[in-house]
């Protein structure tokens, strides 16, 4: 479990004190570890964790990390979202120190819990969230965790009461998870991201290739059909492998003609029953099919579950219906891919509420997918933008808060049209961060 080394006399560091930070700094604490937990940062949020880590006998600082303190420890735990090029992260590989996500950590603490770990760039959250609901459904004592928002080291107290452990993974975390080795991995796509992290796509595919790290033949990997960069990453690799495809067959894959998601030869469900908008959805769905199935979930179950899933926040999420407009709320999509899915998504003529801080993204590829776009509402510092770039496109106004944009789309919708808010830009201009945005577009739809 805890590696006896970190039991000795020096300390462990953990970076970053986030909600997961604080998780493994407990529970560290608890295990007898001797931990300092330092983040740059000292936010009011962090100074109250700070107090209730020192009450556990945690030793805390907020506002800098105390570098000579680092290199004297055993090894360095890190949070999600710490990039590696941070003094105190440089300072420990520097020092020879073992650096360790907290999933690392969390994995080793969880001995006879079978774990699916999730990554690829896109459909990451949406996929654990989808083979969590079908697990439960089938009674199979599961919990999802790690990126999607919940610390995977606060099921560690509880490895005996569960079968599996849904772990959503970022390159982030499994750059730093040597250890991590899953029952099941799921690659769901890859495609360039976080440039501003990594020195090259390459780089970044290598990290989503440490799901592979310690594969054997009694592996299971399961996998996107449809996406070559995918297939090329596992190549050579040990183990079985389950594909999934929506663009023709597969072990799991959508019968466009009769409407249908397969199961091999064997109907599963009708498109129709999942109450989820968007192919890519689609795709996340027979993933999640071909882990639960591994898993032990029955065909009937899972159709059953696939009908009652709960679309996420925040990602084309249906908030209402009114005089026969629909409203979705889609302030997960902070660039253009994500918006670029989103409108594929739209089967109805639809408003469209863009904009907010501008990234320098190319936008003009979004006029190729605004046919049935009625009007586009263009918001926040990047409203200029769209109108230089999209202006000619598409019938366009520009406006300034996020609460005008919704007064103009109410204004300008038809019944059976929808209002998307899937901005293509990051939120920071007017919020906190995407979920503070959809919160809010969620308030002010439901008042209207
Ligand atoms: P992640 O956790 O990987 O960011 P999410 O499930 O939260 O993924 O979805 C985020 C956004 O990614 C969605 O709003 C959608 O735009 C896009 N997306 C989701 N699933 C897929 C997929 N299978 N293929 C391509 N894009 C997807």
């Amino acid at each position: 479990m805890i590696p006896p080394e970190w039991l000795a006399d020096k300390e462990v560091a953990v970076i970053g004190l986030g909600r997961t930070g604080v998780a493994a700094s407990a529970w560290l604490a608890r295990c007898g570890v001797r931990v300092y937990a330092s983040d740059a940062d000292d936010r009011p949020e962090l100074a109250e964790a700070g107090e209730r880590l020192r009450g556990e006998s945690v030793a805390v600082d907020l506002g800098s990390h105390d570098l000579d303190r680092i290199r004297a420890c055993a090894a360095v735990v890190v949070s999600p979202g710490v990039p590696p090029e941070a003094p105190p992260l440089v300072a420990a590989r520097e020092a020879g120190l073992e650096v360790v996500s907290e999933l690392d950590l969390a994995a080793r603490a969880l001995p006879g819990v079978a774990l699916a770990v999730i990554t690829g760039t896109n459909g990451k959250t949406t996929t654990t969230a989808l083979v969590a609901h079908l697990l439960a459904a089938a009674g199979i004592r599961a919990e999802a965790a790690g990126n999607i928002g919940r610390p995977l080291i606060g099921l560690a107290g509880s490895a005996e009461s569960l079968q599996w452990v849904v772990v959503e993974a970022s390159s982030f975390q499994l750059h730093d998870s040597p250890h991590l080795n899953p029952t099941i991995g799921v690659l769901t796509n890859l495609a360039p991201d976080h440039l501003d992290r990594y020195p090259s796509v390459e780089a970044y595919y290598a990290d989503k290739r440490r799901l592979f790290q310690h594969a054997t033949d009694r592996s299971l990997w399961i996998l996107n059909r449809d996406d070559e960069a995918v297939v090329a990453a596992v190549a050579g690799v040990p183990g079985d492998r389950r594909w999934w495809s929506t663009e023709g067959r597969a072990d799991a894959w959508w019968d466009r003609a009769s409407g249908q998601l397969m199961l091999g030869e064997s109907t599963l469900v009708s498109r129709d029953r999942i109450p989820l908008l968007g192919d890519h959805n689609v795709a996340n769905a027979l993933a999640a099919v071909l882990v639960a199935s591994a898993a032990g979930a029955s065909p009937e179950q899972m159709a059953a579950a696939l009908g009652t899933f709960q679309p996420l926040s925040h990602r084309l999420e249906p908030v209402r219906e009114l005089h026969g407009v629909l409203w979705v709320n889609d302030s997960k999509a902070t660039n253009v891919a994500s918006t670029t899915v989103a409108l594929r998504a739209m089967n109805r003529p639809f408003v469209l509420i863009a904009g907010g801080y501008d990234k320098g993204e190319d936008i003009k590829p979004l006029a190729l997918l605004l046919q049935d776009c009625r009007r586009l509402i263009a918001y926040g510092a990047a409203a200029g933008r769209f109108r230089a770039e999209l202006g000619s496109s598409v019938d366009l106004v520009t406006v300034g808060p996020l609460d005008e944009a919704v007064r103009s789309a109410c204004a300008c919708a038809q019944p059976s049209d929808a209002v998307l808010l899937s901005p293509a830009c990051s939120s920071f201009d007017q919020f906190h961060d995407y979920e503070d945005r959809g919160d809010a577009f969620r308030r002010l739809v439901r008042a209207l």
